[in-house]
């Protein structure tokens, strides 16, 4: 199977009350820990890329990766997304380059500059071929280089997605529900502790989520900032010489309640980073010695794999969905 564009996908997630897992890829122990555990699980599978990863990895680099892992893995549709596009040339570059969606975020912009870039970069990408998905609202966190301060962040307002999609023409909605970019998702004023002393994060706003939904039946909704933060590659990481003190993420059950309603597409990017980080900082702190990359970042592809796996069996639901 070659590279497929989301379209199918979220039709089938959407009527089969799942989520398709989008994860961020950057080198190619992370592309294959993700398509081997999609692949085994008979999972489709979306692999995102951000600007940050082009610009650390190289555009041709990560095409080819994923052209590999496509065949290494014919029996999945796999999906190559653009995350967070935030130019009409960037979108472009990646449609030209053999990326079958992108997205365009122009949701720091107005309404209608919003409106206005959003149905320049679906023109383009329709014309070839390629879905687009776009946002409305605006999260808080740090994604590569999307900062946004806790505080400036804003919910989607349901009664503007309506004339959003309609206007843009766009496959897909991003919306803002508190899920929230990176590892520190919260501030420890938005939380309350725990037994353990561990932060609680706000639940998600599904009254919002559902107002979303009432108002576009039947379409795509896209939930980013969805990386739950597992406690355990916290503690690891704090074991082994790091230093993360309240990193937390959004609980698994809150994912996968959204995931049984219109959210097709759940981002994840920072358990990524966190599992092998995790890893590779345990291996160390074992093998003092041991100095071949190999030797590490083994385990650290392998903690990638498990985790994928975790998500697509209990938080996504995407399992033998072939
Ligand atoms: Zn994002």
């Amino acid at each position: 199977m070659a590279l497929v564009t989301t379209k199918e996908m979220f039709k089938k997630a959407y009527d089969g009350g799942y989520a398709i897992g989008a994860f961020n890829v950057n080198n190619m122990e992370i592309v294959q820990g993700i398509t081997e555990a999609a692949g085994e699980l008979e999972s489709p599978v979306i692999l995102q890329v951000s600007k940050g990863a082009r610009a650390y990895a190289n555009h041709k680099y990560l095409v080819k990766m994923v052209e590999a892992a496509v065949e290494e893995n014919p029996q999945i549709p796999i999906a190559l997304h653009l995350d967070h596009g935030d130019t009409f040339e960037l979108c472009k570059s990646c449609i030209d380059g053999g990326f079958t969606s992108v997205m365009i975020d122009a949701s720091s912009k107005s309404f209608e500059d919003n409106i206005a870039l959003t149905k320049q970069v679906v023109e383009y990408a329709h014309d070839h071929g390629v879905v687009v998905e776009a946002e409305l609202g605006t999260l808080a966190g740090i994604e590569d280089e999307v900062v946004v301060e806790a505080g400036k962040e804003a919910y989607t307002r349901p009664e503007e997605v309506e004339e959003f999609v309609s206007r843009t023409g766009c496959d897909s909605l991003a919306i803002a529900i508190g899920t929230s970019h990176g590892a520190y998702k919260f501030t420890a004023a938005q939380c309350t502790r725990n037994a353990e002393g561990i932060l609680v994060p706000p639940p998600l706003r599904f009254d919002v989520l559902e107002e979303c939904i009432k108002r576009l039946p039947g379409f795509p909704i896209v939930l980013h900032g969805s990386s739950s933060v597992p406690q355990e590659f916290v503690k690891m990481v704090n074991q082994y010489g790091g230093n993360m003190p309240d990193a937390v993420g959004i609980p698994e059950e809150q994912l996968r309640k959204a995931a049984t309603l219109a959210v097709c597409k759940i981002n994840i990017d920072s358990d990524i980073r966190l599992a092998m980080t995790a890893n590779i900082r345990k291996y160390f702190a074992e093998h003092p010695d041991h100095f071949d990359p190999r030797q590490y970042l083994k385990p650290a592809r392998q903690a990638v794999k498990d985790m994928v796996a975790h998500k697509i069996v209990n938080v996504l639901g995407s399992d033998h969905k072939i």
